[in-house]
């Protein structure tokens, strides 16, 4: 199934020259949920393989945590300073508009798990590469990157330190 009809182009959002790739009309869509969801486990290590899933806030988490149930694991969130509650370490990291500090629980990775992160989208890929770094700090390693769309133009995936695995690209 194509997913390209289910993504909305929001010009000038969430600031001026930013064109803001909507998932929301592909999560509406049962059908297109669905396909999403198979599309994306078609591109997943083997079930079994990978310890934790991250999604990275907050539209990450949606795919994210369902990923990590097909591919039983584990999934754990990294979100933006001040939401997580218990002890975390923090990365600052650049977006494609802004910059901010992203976080993890202290404890969410144990020495030498495998993980995937995923998230919606694929920019600048700021974002993506503080989710390794936090990772890799805790000891964990980064098997797999994957995300819905992703913006090829921004070069995103030379930053990344392992396979990334896209659906759809512009
Ligand atoms: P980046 O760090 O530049 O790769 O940006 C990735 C993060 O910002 C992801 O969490 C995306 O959800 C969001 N993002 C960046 N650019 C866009 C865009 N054009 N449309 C939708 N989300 C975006």
């Amino acid at each position: 199934m194509n997913l390209q009809p289910y993504i909305q182009d929001i010009p000038d959002f969430p600031k001026k020259d930013i064109i803001f790739k909507d998932i929301t009309p592909l999560f509406k869509n049962q059908q297109a949920f669905q396909s999403a969801v198979e599309q994306l486990i078609a591109i997943c290590p083997e079930p079994g393989s990978i310890d934790k899933v991250i999604g990275i806030e907050s539209r990450g988490f949606i795919m994210g945590s369902i990923i990590a149930n097909r591919l039983n694991a584990g999934f754990v969130p990294v979100r933006k300073q001040g939401k997580l509650p218990a002890e975390v370490i923090s990365q600052k990291y650049d977006l494609e508009y802004g910059s901010a500090i992203l976080e993890i629980h202290k404890d969410a990775i144990q020495e030498g798990e495998r993980v995937l992160i995923h998230d919606d989208v694929l920019a600048t890929g700021g974002t993506a590469k503080a989710t390794q770094a936090l990772i890799e700090k805790l000891g964990g390693t980064v098997v797999q990157f994957n995300f819905l769309i992703e913006l090829v133009f921004l070069k995103g995936r030379e930053g990344l330190n392992a396979p990334v695995g896209t659906l759809l690209t512009y």
